[in-house]
């Protein structure tokens, strides 16, 4: 298994990982099977989104805001940081990504995003290879 340190910037942020993660499935040496892609964290979250308009990921945080607010006077969590946990449940803590001739198959306009939603931090995404 490889680990993948993120380094984040912003409380809320999305950061494109697909090199680093194809970097991990080619020192894998797994040419044929999957890749699960975890983040061991209960704030943060990994997703596949567009990687040509960054407008999409600004537009992704910006709903994900909207729907869940950081300040709501009902939570009752009293680190302050309700609104990541809901988020890091609502986009998920992992990725399945297929791997063919020792690449991810990822569509055209996919990336891999690590999600920040209580930065800055550093944070650890986990690859795992599996396959021939
Ligand atoms: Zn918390």
């Amino acid at each position: 298994m490889e680990t993948i340190t993120v380094k984040t910037s912003s409380r809320s942020q999305m950061i494109d990982v697909t090199d680093r993660v194809q970097k991990a499935v080619q020192e894998s040496g797994v040419q044929d099977g999957f890749v699960v892609c975890f983040v061991p964290h209960t704030t943060a979250a990994v997703t596949i989104q567009e990687n040509a308009d960054p407008d999409v990921l600004h537009d992704v945080l910006w709903k994900l805001e909207k729907l869940i607010p950081q300040h709501e006077t009902a939570y009752r969590h009293n680190e302050g940081n309700s609104d990541a946990h809901l988020k890091c449940s609502a986009v998920g803590v992992s990725q399945f990504i297929p791997v063919e001739g020792g690449r991810l198959v990822l569509g055209t306009w996919q990336g891999v995003y690590f999600c920040e939603f209580d930065g800055p931090r550093t944070r650890r995404l986990l690859v795992q290879c599996v396959g021939r």
